[in-house]
């Protein structure tokens, strides 16, 4: 029987382990095996305990298990449970020997107790669900492990993608910043970073549209990718509002719009484009938005996730780093090539241009011609209305400059008055010419400015090209040079010769540099004299350069040049030297009631210098000469400045004595002479040389009238002739000067001259009563006839 019930009990104890073994966790096993044991032995309760706590119960409702009875059966402290519905019920409890303080519990009705039989099978299935429980522990750690390594490879896999995302992303980012920094093309990098949006987010069309500046409520396509090139190609225009991008543009803010979300339904043209979802962001140009990019799907499950909503806008980011540093670029670029005041093109773009149009004319045969033009008194206008108004004036010829152009020509603005025209396929020099003419006609037509009519002229010089290595600027220069040198408002063509001039020009540059540190100039003198008597009042000195290869040279062939350059100054400083100091050993030698005057002519340049009133009174000071024995002589046109009237005042203040030269032959007004502090008039020599002949004495009558009425001495120049000096005297006029009397000579001889003939000088001021004397000499003089003549050299 033992043996029987041993071997049938083996046999449920295989079945045992094979049932519980196939269960998938541990908890299920052990409940099963609860059930199990409680079957196989008939119990109404069966139970696992371990430390104080049930961990599966059989026979009770579930949750309602009586725990401390189950707990006290276990640790054998009853032998019988009270169970509802089966009255007294004997107890039998087994260890687990799993190591642990764990028990299986059974519970049968009917007051046997458990035999020991029944005692041992419940031991083995004990055992069993030990091991089984073993098995599965191991199990379910190996699975948990399988677990935990697959996430751990699923994690590392998410992991790796974002990495080559990021890689390609920050590939794709930098790709772009370096074609930005390389100032790759604007269009190109903007394609670039259309493609990027276009794979980096699987995206199936990808816009870039920019607000047209000419139009503002459109945009137009510059970059797209996966758009149909036939419905939506490059430079197709589109509403300013439509889509996603009109949004993004609108507010300034990236636009998302997916399945269910605010923005899908409200975007119009999403459908237009077959779309069911869209991402768009706002592109901006120096902070200003110009445009958005935009992209969208087909696939109505797209959504954006933040990360790719941050690549999105980094993408849009760049396009608006791109388009700015394109813009900032080009006007960089148009600074450097452009006037700023008049936003003509400047010398370094003319000449560019010039440099194309030569070339193309080697090629094509079509000769290009370049005008070169100066506004004539443009420093007056500077001067006297403000450089307020010389601006306005410069971008007010420059407008009227850019009406006078053809298609293809340029004008451009050379600094200061100076423009430049380049025309383009000139067949005949007298082309070009007709250009300059209408040029020159339609700057003559006056300006307003600041509420005025302002009148100004252009001269122009202008070059055509004669071969390939023609100056065409410096050839048009020196034409212009030519055009000034006649006066103003004057148009000349360019001619070989002009060059040989220039270079004589130059040459005479260097020499005179080089004469003034050597003080190669040297004085003569001519007389003025007493009409009357012969008598030596004063003397004007003259410089002559004595040129160490072309012998003495006469101010003519320096004096403009030196004016020009301003070494004028310095040559005048020497001349106001030799001549006072020549003035006071004169003075010394030849002493007279009234001494004897020295003149010295002053050019506008050494007029305009603030230093000459200081650099004159050193000059007197050392000489010893008393100032009321200089006299400076200025040409009349100095007159009608207000700058050189305070210098002359300033000179006044000093006791000098001031004379107009060549009086007559500027523009000044008489009424001018009133208001200027001046001494003497020197009437010039073409009033003076037909004097003799019948009604030719007008207005050397006039000019004696003026000087009388104004107290002024009068004095002739250029008197050659007997009947000159007669006429002259006839009209009331004392003091003259000419080759009658004497030539321009050199110290010694003026030296022997003033002891022959003597010295009469000028009292100082006496004003009232020159007139007056002179009438009252009048008589005698004609009575005694002329002795003067024998002083003619
Ligand atoms: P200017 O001051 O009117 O001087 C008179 C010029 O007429 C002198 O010429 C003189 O030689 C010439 N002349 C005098 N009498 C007669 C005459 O009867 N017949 C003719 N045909 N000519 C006569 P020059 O010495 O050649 O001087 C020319 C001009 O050069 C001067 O005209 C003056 O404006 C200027 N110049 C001369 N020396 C100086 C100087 O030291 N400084 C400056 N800034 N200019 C000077
Ligand atoms: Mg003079
Ligand atoms: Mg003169």
């Amino acid at each position: 029987m033992a043996n029987l019930s041993e071997s049938w009990s083996t046999q449920q104890l295989v079945e045992f382990l094979g049932l519980i073994s196939a269960l998938p966790d541990e908890h299920s096993a052990i409940l099963r095996a609860v059930e199990r044991a409680a079957e196989a032995l008939e119990a109404e309760v069966g139970a696992i305990v371990r430390e104080g706590r049930v961990l599966a119960c059989t026979g009770f409702p579930a949750h309602e298990e009586p725990t401390e009875t189950l707990v006290a059966a276990a640790e054998g402290q009853v032998l019988t449970i009270e169970v509802p519905g089966a009255a007294q019920c004997a107890v039998i409890s087994v260890p687990l020997e799993d190591g642990g303080s764990g028990r299986l519990v059974l519970a049968r009705s009917g007051g046997e107790p458990f035999s020991s039989q029944e005692a041992n099978l419940l031991r083995g299935m004990a055992r069993v669900l030990t091991l089984a429980l073993q098995g599965l522990r191991v199990l379910g750690d190996e699975r948990a492990l399988r677990e935990r390594s697959e996430q751990q490879s699923r994690e590392n896999a998410r992991l790796l993608t974002t990495l080559r995302e990021r890689q390609a992303l920050l590939e794709r980012l930098s790709k772009i910043q370096r074609s930005i920094v390389k100032r790759a093309k604007l269009s190109d990098v903007l394609d670039a970073i259309a493609a990027g949006a276009c794979e980096l987010l699987k995206l199936d069309s990808v816009g870039l549209r920019l607000i047209d500046p000419q139009d503002e409520e459109w945009t137009v396509l510059i970059a797209s990718r996966g758009l149909d090139a036939v419905r939506f190609p490059v430079g197709s225009r589109a509403p300013i509002n439509e889509g996603a991008g009109g949004r993004a543009a609108a507010q300034q803010r990236l636009v998302v719009a997916q399945r269910e979300g605010a923005d899908l339904e409200s975007i119009e043209g999403l459908k237009r484009r077959s779309l069911q979802s869209a991402i768009a962001a706002p592109v901006l140009e120096n902070g200003r938005v110009v445009g958005a990019l935009a992209a969208g799907s087909r696939d109505p499950e797209r959504t954006y996730s933040a990360p790719e909503r941050e690549v999105f806008l980094a993408l849009a980011e760049h396009a608006s780093l791109a388009l700015t540093d394109a813009k900032n670029y080009e006007e960089a670029l148009h600074r450097s090539f452009h006037d700023m005041l008049t936003g003509l093109p400047n010398r370094a773009l003319f000449l560019d241009r010039l440099d194309n149009a030569v070339r193309r004319a080697t090629r094509t045969g079509s000769t290009p011609a370049v005008l070169f033009l100066d506004l004539d008194g443009f420093k007056r206008v500077n001067d006297s209305r403000g450089h307020a108004a010389g601006d306005r004036l410069l971008v007010a010829v420059a407008d009227r400059l850019r009406e006078c152009l053809r298609p293809g020509d340029t004008v451009a603005r050379f600094g200061g008055d100076e423009f430049a025209m380049l025309l383009e396929g000139i067949g005949h020099p007298s082309e070009a010419k007709n250009v300059a003419e209408r040029v020159m006609a339609a700057v003559q037509a006056p300006f307003g400015i600041q509420d005025q009519d302002l009148e100004v002229s252009v001269s122009i010089g202008v070059a055509t090209m004669r071969d390939s290595s023609d100056d065409l600027v410096l050839n048009a220069d020196l034409a212009m040079y030519q055009a000034k040198s006649r006066g103003r408002g004057e148009c000349e063509l360019f001619d070989p010769g002009m060059h040989a001039a220039l270079v004589e020009r130059l040459l005479l540059e260097t020499d005179l540099a080089r004469a003034v540190e050597r003080r190669e100039f040297e004085l003569v003198y001519q007389p003025i004299v007493e009409l009357e008597s012969g008598s030596v009042a004063a003397v004007e000195a003259l410089v002559r350069w004595r040129h160490p290869e072309r012998g003495l040279l006469l101010p003519m062939a320096f004096i403009p040049t030196a004016e020009e350059t301003g070494v004028i100054c310095e040559i005048g400083h020497q001349v106001l030297e030799l001549a006072c100091s020549q003035g006071a050993a004169w003075q010394r030698r030849h002493p007279a009631e009234a001494p004897l005057a020295i003149a010295v002519n002053l050019s506008v340049t050494q007029l305009q210098r603030p230093e000459l009133v200081d650099d004159v009174a050193r000059v007197l000071d050392a000489s010893g000469l008393d100032p009321a024995s200089l006299i400076l002589e200025v040409t009349e046109t100095l007159l009608v400045q207000d700058l050189e009237r305070g210098a002359l005042a300033r000179l006044k203040k000093l006791g000098v004595q001031v004379a107009v030269d060549d009086f007559g032959t500027g523009y000044s007004s008489l009424q001018y002479l009133r208001h200027f502090p001046i001494d003497i008039l020197k009437i010039d020599k073409s009033f003076v040389d037909g004097i003799a002949r019948p009604g030719e004495a007008a207005l050397a009558q006039a000019i004696l009238d003026v000087g009388g009425s104004l107290n002024l001495r009068v004095i002739a120049e250029g008197l050659e002739d007997a009947e000159q000096v007669a006429k002259l005297t006839a009209l009331g006029c004392r003091w003259g000067q000419g080759y009658h009397y004497a030539r321009p000579e050199p110290a010694d001889e003026v030296d022997a001259r003033l002891s022959s003939s003597g010295v009469v000088g000028w009292p100082p001021v006496t004003r009232s009563d020159d007139r007056a004397r002179t009438a009252a000499r009048r008589k005698p003089q004609r009575r005694r006839g002329r002795s003067t003549s024998t002083h003619r050299r």
